[in-house]
């Protein structure tokens, strides 16, 4: 199975090991799963194309670990995931049924498939299900009552098995039905699996008590989505990188010149605030001093080297520059550990990548150097992988809002639902 990039994901996992959690955790490993049916909410959100074919299916290889333990210890899995965003009830484009048959594949299990995530025929099913064997149920999301955390779906659920893991770090900030509500009906039988686990305890390794010094890098888009990261990382980080389209948001508040850059003008005092903040814990905020920008937002545009502060009318910043390029790695290879969130400029196009693309080489060198680096959120996690660095790194969060809200300071419920 290849990977959006064509790179075979079969040898990212292997899908026979159990993840070493060295946190406290009551995972899959604290229970023997003999004769019993576990109700696990996985993540089995991949992306399909026309004729319905899995075009990445990272997301249900990292969840076999979790399957497998349980059925090797005798047990049953009844797998329940969302795919799409599916606006009202069934269609055919968000079905799990495309997935029946890559489960299969992969755990070397008979892989039964309920049309009906709760209902007469899931509830056959799943009774009937033999150990060694797995159910996979339909789409929750064809439910509007998942997305409410409605507790009678979540009962009726409940009812499907005899122990509840959770394995969908995606959606754990969210306290739908099947990510949090259910656990209630499980009294203590309930427990993270692999891959929730692992992403807990990685989170964990930098919010508590980071090697020193901590550095965070924070780009993307807009200042807006991610305030209150940076807020909250001030608590945590000697140093704060700031890049990508938010930057100009800050270069303006300083009064610069930004041309036709990205900017969210109503977030400009708040961009103050920070400065200020930063400037009374003593933490370095770092801006980037200077830009490529373009005519156009393509990749065939004009381009030039501008200063942040003042980039000629009619352009617009698509990059962080060379001199800005040159501080950031400086200060990111001299950390001990690193978060990163937010890529530093379009990335996706070649004339704008470089800027990204130096701080993922700056966060590899971290990782080799010794250091610990966690790479969160969806688009810096494209980008190491685009970069060829996803090996080189520490670990490659797969839950972009989860792990922002974590960071945020947030409970997750979805984490709360087992922890209490
Ligand atoms: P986010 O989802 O907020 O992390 O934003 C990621 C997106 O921000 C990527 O698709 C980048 O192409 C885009 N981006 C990064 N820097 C800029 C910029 N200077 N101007 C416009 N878009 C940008």
């Amino acid at each position: 199975m290849k990977n959006f990039k064509g790179e075979n994901t079969l040898n990212k996992f292997d899908l026979n090991s159990q993840p070493k959690i060295n946190s406290k955790m009551i995972t899959v490993n604290d229970f023997n799963f003999n004769n019993e049916k576990a109700l696990i909410r996985v993540d089995f959100n991949v992306p399909l194309d026309a004729d319905f074919n899995i075009t990445d299916d990272s997301r249900i290889a990292a969840t076999i670990p979790t399957i497998k333990k349980i059925l090797n210890d005798g047990g049953a899995c009844i797998l329940m995931s969302h795919l799409g965003r599916p606006k009202e009830g069934p269609v055919e484009k968000y079905s799990l049924k495309h997935i029946v048959n890559r489960v299969s594949e992969l755990t070397g299990a008979k892989v039964n498939f309920a049309a009906d995530c709760i209902g007469e025929e899931a509830t056959q099913l799943a009774a009937n299900l033999p150990m060694g064997e797995i159910l996979l149920l339909e789409n929750l999301r064809f439910y509007k009552e998942e997305e409410k955390g409605d507790a009678a779906f979540a009962e009726k659920l409940s009812k499907l098995g005899t122990f509840y893991v959770n394995d969908a770090f995606g959606t754990a900030h969210r306290a739908h039905a099947s990510t949090a509500i259910v656990a209630e009906f499980f009294g203590s039988k309930k427990c993270f699996g692999f891959v929730m686990a692992n992403e807990i305890a990685n989170a964990q390794k930098v919010l508590n008590n980071p090697s020193r010094p901590f550095t965070a890098i924070v780009g993307g888009a807009k200042v807006s989505d991610k305030l209150l990261i940076i807020e909250n990382l001030m608590n945590l980080a000697d140093n704060i990188i700031i890049g990508g389209g938010m930057a100009y948001t800050f270069a303006k508040a300083m009064g610069g010149n930004i041309g036709n850059s990205l900017c969210e003008d109503d977030r400009m005092p708040l961009a103050l605030e920070l400065i200020e903040k930063a400037k009374a814990k003593g933490i370095q905020l770092l801006l980037p001093e200077d830009s490529v920008v373009a005519d156009k937002f393509a990749n065939d545009a004009n381009t030039a080297i501008e200063n942040n502060m003042n980039i000629t009318n009619g352009y617009m910043g698509l990059d962080i520059g060379p001199k800005a390029t040159d501080v950031f790695c400086e200060v990111i290879k001299n950390s001990k550990s690193v978060l990163w969130n937010g890529p530093m400029g379009v990335f996706e196009m070649s004339s704008f990548e470089a800027g990204t693309k130096a701080v993922a080489n700056a966060v590899a060198a971290v990782t080799s150097n010794g250091g610990f680096s966690l790479i969160g959120g969806g688009d810096s996690a494209a980008a190491i992988h685009k970069f060829e660095l996803a090996d080189k790194v520490s670990y490659v969060s797969t839950g972009g809002g989860a792990l922002l809200e974590y960071f945020e300071g947030k409970e997750l419920p979805g984490v709360k639902a087992i922890t209490g």
